[in-house]
């Protein structure tokens, strides 16, 4: 029987999520995704993900966040595993700057507990980090990172128990709504069902072209390096870590296993034309910026590359969520663009996207990330 009562295109970040979400309220759901469960070719790869509730994109995240943090902790306590590992998160850059400022003004609105770290305490409180002069830094404790793979394995997992059915290697070439349904066609088959969830990823563009957004997908590396030095592990007590730096915005992860430290730029990256054939060799431009940038600030790593990553970012026009309903199918919602940030939310964006196709609403406070929002200050 190929009808639904609801489809979700895409089985990553946020399509695992709304899988789950769905299954749980009792619709009877279909996901489809073009490649394997907890593949390496979209947005939603690479070992780890920063989660943190101090928002220096905008303050408005924080509500979804605190949501968030409960649905991953519900969800480790139903697949009875590990996911969220709260390592702290050091943040640094000028006190005139994006991060710092932003993270004080988020956890100032929203009463959260940062710790702003004299300077001259660093060497001590987090040997193997260096500030540059002038540069302020900011430790949240309750912050650290998700294991991205298993996050999106769980949640699969989470929304079999619940009965929702899975199609891995099966690409959905249209879809289309008909009467108060939609048909959805791949290369398999046709199927149809009440409502459908796009969470596609880096091929949002192809499956909402009508939404008069443009998004553009940009490639980003991610490199682990060694380091014997004890600074630097998370059975340490080593943090994450985002610096503002004066080459752009850096970010990693303490070593936890034979891999090493992981570290990436968060700014800039090469347009991609088609996801499906993005070159996911080594930069050596990209290499040597992040190099620079160990040198400079976290000087006991080493400059072995244990391994690399290609991950991409699909970016919206101001680097916020797009998460609404289709303005003219009601029966269609969508959660796209989310700009390189997303993945910390995926739990709760799984349940705002089957709140607002199963209910046609949501209580979630996601209306500052409307299609048609007011620019966001
Ligand atoms: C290098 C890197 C570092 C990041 N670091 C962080 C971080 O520290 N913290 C954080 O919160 N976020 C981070 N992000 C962002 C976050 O990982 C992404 O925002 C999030 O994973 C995106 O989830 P998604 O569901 O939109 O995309 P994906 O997880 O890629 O899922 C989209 C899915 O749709 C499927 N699909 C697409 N089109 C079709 C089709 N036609 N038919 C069938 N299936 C289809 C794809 O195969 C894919 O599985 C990072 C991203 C990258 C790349």
């Amino acid at each position: 029987m190929n009808h639904f009562d609801a489809i979700v295109i895409g089985m990553g970040g946020v399509g695992s999520a709304s899988l789950f979400h769905l299954a749980r309220r009792g619709a009877r759901v279909l996901g489809i995704d073009r490649f394997s469960a907890g593949h390496d070719r979209g947005s939603s790869h690479g070992q780890t993900r920063i989660i943190r509730q101090a928002y220096f994109e905008h303050a408005s995240y924080v509500p979804l966040l605190q949501r968030a943090y409960q649905l991953w902790r519900e969800l480790e306590e139903m697949v009875e595993e590990s996911l969220y590992f709260p390592v702290g998160l050091l943040e640094v850059g000028p006190p005139q700057g994006v991060v710092v400022p932003g993270v004080l003004k988020a956890a100032r609105e929203h009463n959260l507990e940062v710790e702003t770290v004299d300077v001259a305490e660093i060497a001590d409180r987090f040997p193997g980090f260096t500030v540059a002069d002038g540069d302020h830094a900011i430790f949240e404790r309750e912050a650290g990172y998700l294991r991205v793979e298993e996050c999106v394995l769980a949640h699969l997992k989470a929304a079999a128990k619940y009965g929702a059915q899975q199609r891995f290697h099966e690409t959905v070439v249209s879809w289309r709504c008909l009467g108060d349904g939609v048909e959805v066609s791949t290369d398999k088959a046709t199927y149809s069902a009440g409502r459908l969830v796009i969470a596609a990823g880096a091929w949002a563009n192809s499956l909402l072209r009508d939404l008069g957004h443009s998004l553009h997908v940009v490639r980003k590396h991610l490199h682990w390096y060694a380091t014997s030095d004890q600074d630097y592990q998370q059975r340490d007590g080593a943090p994450t870590f985002f610096y503002e730096a004066a080459g752009g915005y850096f970010y990693g992860f303490p070593s936890r296993d034979n891999l090493g430290l992981k570290i990436a730029e968060h700014s800039g990256g090469e347009l991609v034309a088609d996801p499906l054939t993005v070159d996911r060799s080594v930069d050596p431009a990209d290499q040597q910026r992040v190099e620079t940038f160990l040198r400079t600030y976290l000087p006991q790593v080493t400059t072995t590359q244990m391994a690399h990553a290609v991950c991409l970012y699909t970016m919206s026009a101001d680097e916020h969520f797009l998460l609404d309903h289709h303005p003219r199918h009601s029966q269609v919602a969508f959660a796209a663009g989310l700009s390189g940030h997303g993945f910390k939310f995926t739990s709760v964006l799984g349940e705002a996207m089957a709140q607002l196709i199963l209910e046609r609403r949501t209580d979630l406070p996601i209306d500052f990330l409307r299609l048609d929002r007011p620019t966001l200050r």
